[in-house]
This record gives C-alpha cells, sequence and structure tokens, in this order.
C-alpha cells in the first residue's frame, strides 16, 4: 500500500477495485469503465474484498427509508 491509502469515512466508502470514493458501491459502478470490471455483481466484490458495499450514511438513508 502507499502513503495515499485511502480510507472508509462516514460518507464514504473506498472501492477496493479502483480506489475511488463513493457513498455506495453499485452494480453499475462495478461494471463501468470507471471500476475494473473485475466484478459484475456487488456480492462477488463484498465477499472477496470483504468490505462495505456502502457508507453509514448511505446504510442510515437506507434503513430511513
Ligand atoms: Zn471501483
Amino acid at each position: 500500500m502507499d502513503a495515499n491509502k485511502k480510507e472508509d469515512t462516514y460518507e464514504e466508502v473506498v472501492c477496493r477495485e479502483c480506489g475511488k470514493k463513493y457513498g455506495q458501491i453499485t452494480e453499475s459502478h462495478l461494471r463501468s469503465d470507471n471500476c475494473t470490471g473485475r466484478f459484475e455483481f456487488p456480492k462477488e466484490y463484498e465477499e472477496y474484498h470483504d468490505a462495505p458495499l456502502a457508507s453509514q450514511a448511505a446504510k442510515e438513508k437506507m434503513s430511513n427509508g
């Protein structure tokens, strides 16, 4: 890992594939040209990296409907 290692925050999670920050890592992101294309489904990404797909803020929004 380099000195620019990014970390998850309350509002954003770092995509372990491309290193960019997102509120939520979606299927369309994983399949987009912005990412590596290694995973098609968020579930695969989640299981491989053992990393969260959504920030805490995004989860709270979802649970609040
Ligand atoms: Zn990505």
